[in-house]
């Protein structure tokens, strides 16, 4: 990355991670990927439970790996193999998790999270319930407002990751949103955090780096 993207990337990151202080959150801005997973590693001790929200920036920093050489017991409803009965069955076990990771889909510089899901397991994992939450984000997940946020995920986040998935949704064919009525509609359930929730350790890493959708 050039300089001036580094300074970009730093600027809006400390920038987005002032306005979650003052809305209640632990918020931090990291370089790189690497800084971050480091952080993370060094939350987790062996027997700890993890639960992992589906994310392309958790992906990208390879920590599930990582953890589970750790010893930790990493609950990642997306591993190759499960039955849905046994997807079912993480995704209820990450609401209780010892420590829950996630990516998000925007966060705004007034220092609010926006997420979009089709179970709704991540988002209800992130509101309440885990011991600890970790939210992961790459800089160029920050928007100025809400109005950006939900724009942002109606032209990037949601027809790249339908796409990725292979919904054939209608944004798989236009590459923006649609509003659709499919079955296989990714964007059910809508979350704002507008400040951390009450009872949660909820800290907020923003990267220095274009990470995930
Ligand atoms: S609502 Fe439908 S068309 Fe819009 S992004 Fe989600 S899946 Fe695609």
């Amino acid at each position: 990355m050039k300089e001036t993207e580094k300074w970009h990337a730093k600027t809006l990151g400390e920038a987005a991670c002032a306005a979650l202080k003052k809305n209640g959150f632990a918020a931090l801005y990291m370089d790189s990927a690497s800084q971050a997973a480091d952080w993370i590693a060094a939350q987790v001790t062996t027997g700890m439970s993890v639960g992992t929200g589906g994310s392309m920036t958790l992906a990208s920093l390879a920590i599930h790996d990582r953890l589970e050489g750790m010893g930790a017991r990493v609950l990642n409803h997306s591993r190759a193999g499960l039955t849905p009965d046994e997807k079912m069955e993480v995704m209820r076990a990450q609401l209780t998790s010892d420590l829950f990771l996630s990516g998000c889909n925007a966060i705004t510089l007034e220092g609010e999270l926006y997420n979009i899901d089709g179970n709704g397991n991540r988002v209800a994992a992130l509101t309440f319930g885990p011991k600890k939450t970790v939210v992961v984000a790459g800089y160029n997940k920050i928007v100025r407002d809400m109005r950006e946020a939900e724009d942002r995920l109606e032209l990037v986040a949601s027809p790249l990751n339908n796409k990725r998935l292979g919904t054939g949704n209608p944004c798989t064919k236009t590459g923006r949103c649609a509003d659709c009525h499919a079955d296989t509609r990714i964007c059910k359930v809508y979350s704002v955090f507008k400040r951390k929730p009450g009872k949660s350790d909820f800290t907020v890493i923003i990267i220095g780096e274009a990470l995930g959708y």
